[in-house]
């Protein structure tokens, strides 16, 4: 047991609390103070015996949360009382009934939104699908439980290393899906990138020090290149009377690391590991021509390149950012991006949503862009069915990310649609009736098909016939969420008609059999066929027909002694194997008791970072922790994730991949595959190398011990003549 000084944690509570309260006093009113004070006595009361994990009083983190809610998102009063009040219903003895007596039905109504919404993690998929939805829906209701709930985990991520490891990874992954996704479409950018910067720290930290390291090694010469790159045009701006702050910071961790795998390069060659940040002081009224001088006398300077111009002054983002980029040519040959915006624009980039209340006229009608959001939003979500909401979350998660075209009706209305949206996009966009029944369109006077993908100002217009139906085929270029489900929804209609049939035949084969149509005998089917669901399996024999005996095989006495194995079956007979309590899987030492391998999708090898997944029929397949799929498997399959650790006994060889690239040269191909071969010992499975224009690029699959054996192997091949690049690939 650790000494606990009560005393001294008593005044480190009230010193906390005192400097809650002096954050609020900017815009609290007369009597206000005591409705804070009274939620967090509540609070004290409710919480008094309980511990963070770190062992701290467990009221740090509600006066946390607050304090998160009030500098760092712009909240007011009724969020700090339910910010302090979040967790009481949950985790002690109070109800909601005492909440709504104390403080009214608002702020009750809110906390039962986030207790409804909180961890229902674990148990099955669509529970946490469910839950998932249950918390989109509760934006419509007030938009403030969804940005408490965003302090919440933003101050559980921040305390994040005194949880369990595989807790880590469970919330670090769940952070990745779903809240940094969520707080970039509410636009509160410094928690997206705070999120996803302690998320990668949890999931891959070697990379995440690696860069952290690399950042703190170039910092000096980087300043240096800021200072002599601000300096003329500041300069210049003060000459021209702007009053003006400008910055150059690097971007985050995430968006670098983010950067180099997807263009697999290493930290150096990532050009934009920094931005330059303008911010000006400016009327309202004059922002946008200010904007533009700013950035007429910044190109006096610097060319600009024209690719690269972003107005979003112009034509805000859906979120609310305002802002006007432009990446421009240094002195020294290298791009530089520059952000141009006002002190109010930049307000709106760091607290998003919040701030605009604050800026928005209350006499104007005009509705926001978020607004539009939510209401689509609550649109999606009223006609969902809810055996596809997993699949629903999916789309909606990827439409969170997305960046926009804007795009015209033929009577010149505005329409927001996520990149790469097609003409068959914008028709659901219009209405769904108009999707459906879609043949094609006009793009700016000219016939284009379906699949023909939008660019910003096109003017689109929709043909439509009585007799056109959805196929299978739209889904191949239909981008939008809501395309996507009104599709699935035509379709899944038509294949439950056809669906009905096969129900027959099984029906009727079945007789033939003497047997009846029991659950297990259904699942027998399930199996045999290799169908997830009851409608797949009935549409499958209604098209295909399969003959009679295959039929009369599968619900065969031989196969009724198979098994289907379960994920508690496996993790009951871990327990066997390695005593109870330990449930961790030790590879390389339990190979021949328990049924796993490793995952074809990223390749783990000795030394890896790894986790067991337990699947339906496979057994347990070995992940690496930083794997593409991970982040989609340990959030919605928590339950079903098994830790796990390389033992070192045995010197097994792992299939791992490198991609390579240089210059051409002759006997080049000689010369890599004789360093892996003749030097390192190592079994070479595939390779395959390909040359354009004097630059060749390869994949080789080859056979290591553990991971550093692979490191040597990088280095050794980095030193052949004309290799220039050397990376290991995720298939
Ligand atoms: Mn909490």
């Amino acid at each position: 047991m650790i000494d606990i000084d009560v005393e001294t944690e008593k005044k480190e509570i009230l010193k906390r609390y005192r400097s809650l309260l002096r954050k609020c006093q900017s815009f609290i009113k007369k009597g206000e103070n005591k409705l804070i004070r009274k939620a967090f006595q509540m609070a004290m009361d409710a919480h008094k015996d309980m511990r963070r994990k770190s062992g701290e009083p467990y009221i740090y983190h509600p006066i946390s949360v607050a304090m998160i809610c009030v500098e760092e998102i712009g909240l007011g009063v009724t969020s700090v009382i339910c910010a302090l009040l979040h967790d009481v219903v949950e985790d002690t003895d109070l109800e909601l009934e005492d909440i709504e007596r104390e403080f009214g039905p608002k702020v009750s109504s809110i906390i039962d939104g986030l207790t409804k919404i909180s961890g229902v993690f674990d148990y099955t998929v669509s529970a946490q699908a469910e839950n998932f939805r249950k918390m989109l829906l509760t934006l419509s209701d007030d938009v403030r439980v969804i940005l408490i709930k965003l302090a919440d985990r933003l101050h559980n991520m921040r305390t994040l290393d005194s949880m369990q490891r595989d807790k880590q990874l469970k919330i670090a992954s769940e952070t990745m899906y779903l809240y940094a996704p969520l707080s970039h479409r509410l636009g509160l950018y410094a928690i997206k990138s705070e999120l996803e910067d302690i998320s990668l720290k949890h999931t891959d930290r070697d990379a995440y020090l690696d860069i952290v390291n690399k950042l703190q090694i170039t910092k000096e010469s980087r300043n240096k290149f800021i200072k002599d790159f601000i300096k003329p045009i500041e300069d210049a701006l003060l000459a021209e009377g702007f009053r003006v702050e400008i910055t150059g910071r690097p971007k985050s961790i995430y968006s670098i690391w983010n950067k180099m795998q997807k263009q697999q390069i290493p930290f150096e060659q990532v050009y934009d590991q920094f931005a330059i940040r303008i911010i000006l002081d400016s009327e309202l009224e004059k922002e946008k021509a200010d904007c533009w001088r700013v950035y007429s006398i910044i190109t006096d300077h610097y060319l600009p390149n024209p690719e690269r111009l972003r107005d979003w002054i112009s034509t805000p983002k859906s979120n609310g950012y305002e802002s006007l980029h432009t990446t421009v040519m240094s002195n020294l040959g290298k791009w530089v991006e520059v952000q141009i915006r006002t002190k109010r624009m930049n307000e709106i980039a760091e607290k998003g949503f919040a701030a605009h209340w604050k800026y928005k006229d209350p006499n104007s009608s005009q509705s926001h862009g978020l607004d539009h959001w939510l209401a689509k939003v609550r649109e999606l979500l009223s006609n969902n069915d809810p055996s596809t909401t997993a699949e629903f979350l999916d789309q909606f998660r990827m439409n969170l990310f997305a960046e926009e075209v804007y795009v015209f009706t033929p009577k010149g209305e505005l329409k927001t649609l996520p990149v790469n949206a097609t003409a068959l996009d914008f028709a659901f966009e219009i209405h769904s009736q108009v999707g459906s029944k879609c043949i094609g369109a006009k793009v700016n006077q000219k016939l284009v098909p379906l699949s023909h993908a939008l660019k910003n100002g096109d003017q689109v217009e929709i043909l439509t016939s009585g007799k056109q139906k959805p196929t299978e085929d739209w889904l191949k270029f239909a981008v939008t969420a809501k395309a996507k489900t009104k599709i699935k929804d035509a379709l899944r209609d038509m294949k439950k008609k056809i669906a009905q049939d096969g129900e027959e035949t099984v029906k009727k084969h079945l007789k033939k059999l003497k047997l009846e149509l029991t659950q297990q005998n259904l699942n027998r089917l399930l199996l045999g066929y290799r169908m997830q669901t009851p409608l797949d399996l009935y549409y499958r024999i209604a098209t295909q027909k399969p003959d009679f005996r295959e039929f009369k095989e599968i619900l065969s006495e031989e196969q009724k002694k198979k098994e289907v194995p379960s994920a508690k079956s496996f993790i009951e007979k871990l327990k066997e194997v390695r005593g109870v309590g330990e449930d961790m899987l030790l590879i390389g030492e339990d190979m021949d008791k328990i049924d796993y391998t490793l995952a074809p999708c990223c390749t783990p090898i000795q030394g890896d970072d790894v986790f067991g997944f337990v699947t339906i029929n496979e057994g347990i397949k070995i992940h690496r922790c930083n794997c593409p799929n991970a982040v989609a498997l340990m959030s919605n399959y928590g339950y079903r994730i098994i830790k796990a650790k390389w033992t070192s006994q045995k010197e097994v060889a792992f299939l791992a991949g490198l991609k390579i690239s240089g210059i051409d040269s002759v006997g080049i191909l000689n010369n890599i595959t004789k360093v892996i071969s003749n030097e390192l010992k190592v079994n070479i499975r595939g390779i395959t190398i390909d040359t354009t224009d004097g630059m060749f690029e390869g994949e080789i699959m080859l056979y290591v011990n553990d991971t550093s054996h692979l490191e040597t192997l990088i280095q050794k091949l980095m030193k052949v003549n004309g290799v220039l690049n050397v990376v290991r690939f995720h298939k």
